[in-house]
């Protein structure tokens, strides 16, 4: 068993002041792979220290060169596909397939904001065409300096490195904070950092929980900004504690993202983008399509090739060829889908298929794909993020509805639309208040678009130039024209 109680701080790994230890799991044996450092206050500031002193110095690198460190990221993780693909699904019990994806995704992004950052340096002082005559003024865009980059559990590595690859890019020094359910695919970037010659400081990494590492880190002086994925009740306090010294803040948060079937389209296919938007990552999805609005004349063809493919998907050993659904990342979101299940339960919902349809597992914080119908609209199960592979439906007569059922939450993350008219399915996706709208697609996320949301699901966009400026001060240099 690892034991993780050291911290990576100025590329050094030193121990933590922590002395609560917290156990990881691999949920599939149920097993303790590893105890982790909670982290300590003392932990926030030494490496805090050590990112302000390296902060000028990586500005002063300029664009071109941090890109090649960006690109050593990327082909330092190329190299250890496999060895982090199988931690990866060791650690979050999600299919190999899926941690694969995963880490393509995140080696996509460094080697998307290497570009970025090289690009960066063309846009150092253009000049603003103003009216007024005699006036020069030119843009310069700085780092914002210091960064704290908080990230949850469901996807380790992609969550950071849609914080970090930018954050480098622009300049900005940083102290990452993996989730504690998942630290041990990210200790990676460490090994990395000293592997490239990261200067000293420029990447620090703090095991630990909300309370030893989290709090401290949002709420100390020397962060300029913070930029948090997860939960939405961590999020207000993220936003809340920063406000003290009016640090900025990215909140990427919660989702209850609808997918709208409307009556031209291809139950088969539908059904296919249907299970994608729920089932993948046992449901573990901020962007889950998790609410099922169908047309009434294509429902009953949709349920019923949903049935069948829920019936086909093997649940098992995330590392087993073959399995389709791990199981959930932690006993503690088991649970806490189980009182939604159980809630259902009382509630009386209508079943298509849940865990009285199969047999799960032995071992492992399995759930059974669940699929409810005509959920009603005032029910917790319709209106809350369940994180789960639980998907609630309900049949709609019209477009119109659709779009006003599928508008009618407090999250707005993302939203898909099929039908056979991929011009009608646009022209609805511009009528839905979502950060991602996918047409005749399911979570397709590329580096060069924008990730987040609108409403409750957050503040600020990732990935993309968005994702740049997020870690980026414009500055304006004016005056008499020489
Ligand atoms: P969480 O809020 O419990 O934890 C997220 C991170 O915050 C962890 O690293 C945790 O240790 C840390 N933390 C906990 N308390 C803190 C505090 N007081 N101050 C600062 N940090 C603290 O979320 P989670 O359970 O890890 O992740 C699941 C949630 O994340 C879901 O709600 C999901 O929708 C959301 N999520 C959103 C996106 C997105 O892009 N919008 C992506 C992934 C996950």
């Amino acid at each position: 068993m690892q034991l993780l109680n050291q911290q990576f701080i100025n590329n050094q790994w030193v121990p933590s002041k922590g002395t609560r230890l917290l156990d990881v799991m691999n949920p599939y044996r149920e097993e303790r792979i590893a105890q982790v450092t909670a982290g300590d206050a003392a932990d926030v500031d030494a490496a805090v220290q050590a990112a302000q002193q390296a902060q000028p110095g990586w500005q002063a690198l300029g664009g071109a060169a941090r890109a090649k460190y960006l690109e050593g990221f990327a082909d330092a993780l190329e190299a250890r596909l496999d060895s982090i693909t199988t931690l990866s699904a060791t650690n979050n019990g999600k299919p190999l397939a899926e941690a694969g994806i995963d880490l393509e995704d995140a080696i996509a992004c460094y080697r998307y904001y290497a570009k970025q950052a090289k690009a960066l340096d063309a846009r150092q002082g253009e000049l603003v065409s103003v009216e007024m005559e005699g006036v020069e003024a030119r843009t310069y865009h700085d780092p914002v300096g210091v960064v704290g980059l908080i990230a949850p559990w469901n996807f380790p590595l992609v969550t950071s490195a849609w914080k970090l690859a930018p954050a480098l890019a622009a300049g900005c020094t940083a102290v990452l904070k993996p989730s504690e359910v998942t630290p041990i695919p990210e200790l990676v970037l460490a090994e990395i950092a000293l592997e490239i010659a990261l200067p000293a400081g420029v990447l620090n990494l703090l095991n630990g929980d909300g309370e030893g590492i989290g709090a401290p880190l949002t709420h100390h002086p020397g962060v300029d900004k913070i930029s948090f994925t997860g939960s939405n009740r961590v999020g207000e306090a993220v936003m809340q504690a920063a406000s003290d010294r009016t640090a900025s803040v990215s909140l990427e948060l919660g989702g209850k993202s609808p997918i709208l079937v409307m009556e031209d389209a291809d139950p088969a296919q539908a059904a296919d983008w249907v299970m994608a938007g729920i089932y993948f990552n046992a449901g573990q999805i901020c962007s889950a399509t998790s609410r099922l609005l169908v047309h009434e004349d294509i429902a009953e063809a949709l349920y019923a090739a949903l049935g069948e493919r829920m019936d086909a998907l093997t649940l098992g050993d995330p590392l087993a060829e073959g399995t389709d659904l791990g199981p959930l990342t932690s006993a503690k979101q088991r649970d806490a889908v189980q009182r939604y299940l159980d809630l259902a339960e009382q509630e009386g919902l209508t079943v298509v298929r849940d865990a009285k349809h199969r047999t799960l597992p032995t071992q492992g914080y399995f759930l059974a794909p669940t699929l409810y119908l005509d959920v009603p609209l005032e029910s917790r199960l319709w209106k809350e993020e369940i994180f789960g592979p639980v998907l609630c439906a309900r049949s709609v007569t019209s477009e119109a509805e659709a779009i006003q059922l599928a508008n009618d939450s407090s999250f707005g993350l993302a939203a898909t639309v099929i039908s056979g008219d991929p011009e009608r399915a646009k022209r609805i996706g511009r009528q839905l208040k979502a950060g991602s709208i996918w047409y005749n697609s399911e979570q397709l996320v590329l580096p060069e678009t924008a990730w987040g949301g609108f409403k409750r699901s957050g503040i600020g966009r990732e990935l993309g130039p968005w994702g740049l400026s997020a870690y980026l001060e414009v500055k304006h240099v004016i005056g008499p024209a020489a």
